[in-house]
C-alpha cells in the first residue's frame, strides 16, 4: 500500500483505531488530517506525525465543524482522496426496557448522525474530483445485536446502511465506500464498557468475552487499521458497498 501523494481525513482520529489509521496512512507516504473533539491527544498524534499531519478539533454531529474540518483539509493538501469516518462512542450498557432517551440519542447523533455529516461534506469534494475511497467504522453490532447495547447496535446497523446507499450513489463517479465491522478491540471503548458491566472486575469481562472469541482475545487497533487502510487503497479497486470483519472469529459460529 502506497498513499505517496494522497491526502485522508481520519475522524476519532486522535486515539485508538483512528490514531492506527492516521499513523499507518503516514507511514505509507500520506498526510492526514486528524478530526477529533479531544484536542490534546489530537494534538500531540500531528506533532508525533510530523509535516505529514493536522489536526482539526471537531464535534462530528456539528454539520459547520464537519464543513470547516473538510475545508481545512482542502487547504493544507489539496485533495481529500481519502475519509475514514470513524468517530463514535458506546453510550451506556443498559437494557432496552430502562435505556435513557438521552443516551440514546447522543450515541445515535455520533454514530449515525456524524457518519451522515462526513459522508455529506466530503463526497460532493470526492464527487469533483472524480475519486476517492471512504471507509466507515461500523462494528460486528451492526451484524449481531447485545444485550444492553440498543443505541450502540442500532446505529452500526445504520452505518452499514449508509454505507449501502452511498456506495450506490457514487459507485458511478468513481468513489468507493466500505464499512468495516470490528469485534472487541483493546481501545479505551471495550474498557468503558467492561468497567459499565462489572466495575469490580472489568478485567474479568474481557477474559469472559474473550474465551468465546476463536482466536481467543481481543484485537488490536493496528489490525483494525491494516483492512482500513487497505480498503482506502487502490489495492481495493473493485471493492464498494461492502462491508468486512475483522473479530477474531466471533461472529463466524
Ligand atoms: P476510542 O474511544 O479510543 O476512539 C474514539 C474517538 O472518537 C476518540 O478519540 C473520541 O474523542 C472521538 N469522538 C467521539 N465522539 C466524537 C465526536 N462527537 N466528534 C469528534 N470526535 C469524537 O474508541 P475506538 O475503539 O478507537 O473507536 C473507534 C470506532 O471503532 C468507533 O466508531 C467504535 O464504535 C468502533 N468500534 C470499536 C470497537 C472496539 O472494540 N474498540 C469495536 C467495533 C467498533
Amino acid at each position: 500500500m502506497d498513499f505517496t501523494g494522497k491526502a485522508a481525513i481520519v475522524t476519532g482520529g486522535a486515539n485508538g483505531i483512528g490514531a492506527a489509521v492516521a499513523r499507518g496512512f503516514v507511514q505509507r507516504g500520506g498526510r492526514v488530517c486528524i478530526v477529533d473533539r479531544d484536542a490534546d491527544a489530537g494534538e500531540a498524534l500531528a506533532a508525533e506525525l510530523g509535516k505529514s499531519a493536522i489536526f482539526r478539533a471537531a464535534d462530528v454531529t456539528r454539520a459547520g465543524e464537519v464543513q470547516a474540518y473538510v475545508q481545512a483539509t482542502l487547504e493544507a493538501f489539496g485533495t481529500v482522496d481519502a475519509f475514514h469516518n470513524n468517530a463514535g462512542i458506546e453510550g451506556k450498557v443498559a437494557p432496552t426496557a430502562e435505556y435513557e432517551e438521552a443516551v440514546y440519542d447522543a450515541v445515535m447523533g455520533v454514530n449515525v448522525k456524524g457518519v451522515f455529516l462526513g459522508l455529506r461534506h466530503v463526497l460532493p469534494v470526492m464527487l469533483r474530483q472524480g475519486r476517492g475511497a471512504v471507509v466507515n467504522t461500523a462494528s460486528i453490532a451492526g451484524l449481531v445485536g447485545t444485550p444492553g447495547m440498543s443505541a450502540y447496535v442500532a446505529s452500526k446497523h445504520a452505518v452499514i446502511g449508509l454505507t449501502k446507499v452511498a456506495a450506490g450513489e457514487v459507485g458511478p463517479q468513481g468513489v468507493r465506500v466500505n464499512a468495516v465491522c470490528p469485534g472487541p478491540i483493546d481501545t479505551r471503548m471495550v474498557q468503558d464498557i467492561a468497567k459499565q458491566v462489572s466495575p469490580n472486575n472489568p478485567g474479568g469481562v474481557e477474559e469472559r468475552y474473550a474465551a468465546g472469541i476463536p482466536l481467543r482475545r481481543y484485537g488490536r487497533a493496528e489490525e483494525v487499521a491494516n483492512l482500513v487502510l487497505f480498503l482506502l487503497s487502490d489495492l481495493a479497486g473493485n471493492i464498494t458497498g461492502a462491508h468486512y470483519v475483522v473479530d477474531g472469529g466471533r461472529t463466524a459460529s
